[in-house]
C-alpha cells in the first residue's frame, strides 16, 4: 500500500498543507508586545503546560493538523480580521468591574453588522474544527466545514464570552476540549479559548435542543447585535 504523504483539509477535502494559529497571532502579540527567547510566554495546553515560546511565529502556537492554503487565507482571512476587530475593542474596557457587559456590535463594526458576527462565528469554528480533528475528538465536523464553505451559521455552535478570573494577569489558554456522550455520540462539547482578560467558550449542543440559556450566548441565527460578556461565575449549562 502507498504511503499518504499530504494531509486532507478537514474544510474543503483537498490536501492540507497550511497552519492554522490555535491563538491568533494579534491576539498573542496584544497579551504579549514583546516576545523574545529571553522573555517568553509561557503556553499551557491540554498536552502540555510551561512551554517557554519566544516567538509569535512559532509553531507552538499553530495546530499540527494542516488545512490547505486556501482555507487558511481566502475563504478565512475576513473571519480572522473580524476577530480581530472585536478582539482589539474589547481591550478598552474594565473587565475588573462586575456585571454582565453589553456591547452592540455596531459600536464594534461600521457596517455590515451581521456579517461581521457571522465572521466571528465562523473564525471559532475553524479554530474548533482544527481542535477536534488535531485531538481526534469524537465530533462530526462536516457541519462545521459546511458552514465556512457555504459561509452561513452553524446552528449548533455557541460562544459566550466571559471576564477572565485575575482578569490583570496575562494570560494565553485553551483548555480541553470537555464533552458529554450518550453511547458513542457526543451531545455536548465545550471548549475554551482565553486571550488576557476574556475567556471565550465555544459550546456545542449538536441535539438541536438549543434552550434559552443558549439562545442567549452568541451565534448569528438567534442573536448578533449585542455581545455580552458575563462575569465569569456565570452559570453553566
Ligand atoms: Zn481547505
Amino acid at each position: 500500500m502507498e504511503e499518504e504523504k499530504t494531509v486532507t483539509c478537514w474544510i474543503c477535502g483537498q490536501s492540507g498543507d497550511s497552519k492554522e494559529h490555535m491563538i491568533k497571532a494579534t491576539d498573542i502579540k496584544s497579551v504579549f508586545p514583546t516576545l523574545t527567547q529571553k522573555n517568553p510566554v509561557w503556553f499551557h495546553s491540554d498536552e502540555k503546560v510551561n512551554i517557554p515560546v519566544g516567538s509569535h511565529k512559532s509553531d507552538r502556537f499553530k495546530f499540527n493538523n494542516p488545512i490547505c492554503e486556501v482555507c487558511n487565507t481566502n475563504r478565512t482571512a475576513q473571519h480572522d480580521k473580524s476577530w480581530e476587530k472585536v478582539s482589539a475593542h474589547l481591550k478598552q474596557y474594565d473587565l475588573e468591574v462586575r456585571g454582565t457587559l453589553n456591547i452592540r456590535l455596531a459600536k464594534i463594526f461600521r457596517d455590515k453588522i451581521y456579517t461581521n458576527a457571522l465572521n466571528v462565528h465562523l473564525y471559532f469554528i475553524k479554530l474548533f474544527g482544527c481542535r477536534i480533528v488535531e485531538s481526534e475528538i469524537p465530533i462530526d465536523t462536516s457541519t462545521f466545514s459546511d458552514s465556512i464553505m457555504t459561509n452561513t451559521p452553524n446552528p449548533y455552535l455557541f460562544l459566550r464570552f466571559k471576564k477572565a478570573i485575575g482578569s490583570r494577569e496575562k494570560m494565553l489558554s485553551l483548555s480541553p476540549v470537555h464533552i458529554k456522550q450518550k453511547g458513542s455520540e457526543t451531545v455536548v462539547a465545550a471548549w475554551m479559548y482565553t486571550v488576557g482578560q476574556i475567556n471565550v467558550e465555544l459550546l456545542y449542543a449538536p441535539s438541536g435542543a438549543c434552550n434559552d440559556f443558549l439562545k442567549k450566548s452568541f451565534n448569528p441565527i438567534h442573536q448578533y447585535k449585542v455581545l455580552r460578556v458575563y462575569d465569569f461565575e456565570t452559570e453553566d449549562i
